[in-house]
């Protein structure tokens, strides 16, 4: 998983094991221990992963039969229905980090390294409220990705010239 740049503390009003709980009895599903697993392993610390990072991460730590590979992919979408996780695309797949208890921020990506960084700017809110406004919007979220080169790729880039970039 990859470094991580975080915009500001968590600040979680219930753990997100009881909130996910409350929202499977709604569902009419039940909290199983595979859940369990996930939820408690997603909200360990903050990051941007994708199900294949869970998956390793997972079998790393536990017998790989605990936690079946579908039920990983099933679980991720029900969080992200709960509200819990975030979800975005980057290189056609799905990456998410939590939502709930954490700050909104939006992510520069650097197309050479692959890092997320995340930053939080109150002029993009002003952009979004102005816009929303002029089209009698009511916003909730959005979502906005800076692709680019990061710094150090931008340094390493210049050391050593002719050596061409990752894709
Ligand atoms: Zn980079
Ligand atoms: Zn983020």
């Amino acid at each position: 998983m990859s470094k991580q740049y975080q915009v500001g503390p968590i600040e979680i009003p219930e753990p997100p094991l009881l909130r996910f709980a409350e929202y499977l009895r709604a569902q009419g599903k039940r909290m199983t221990s595979q859940r369990q697993i996930i939820v408690n392993e997603v909200f360990s610390h903050h990051d941007h992963f994708d199900a294949e990072d869970l998956i390793n991460h997972l079998r790393d730590r536990l017998a790989a039969r605990e936690v079946s590979r579908p039920t990983i992919y099933r679980t991720l979408g029900e969080l992200v229905e709960a509200g819990l996780l975030r979800r975005m695309i980057l290189r056609e797949r799905y990456v998410y980090e939590h939502q709930y208890g954490y700050p909104e921020h939006d992510h520069l990506y650097c197309q050479s390294c692959h890092q997320l960084f995340e930053f939080h700017t109150d002029a993009l809110i002003k952009i979004r409220e102005a816009v929303a406004r002029e089209y009698h919007f009511t916003p909730t979220s959005h979502r906005m990705i800076i692709m680019g080169i990061c710094a150090d790729c931008q340094r390493k880039a210049e050391q050593s010239p002719g050596v061409s970039k990752r894709a």
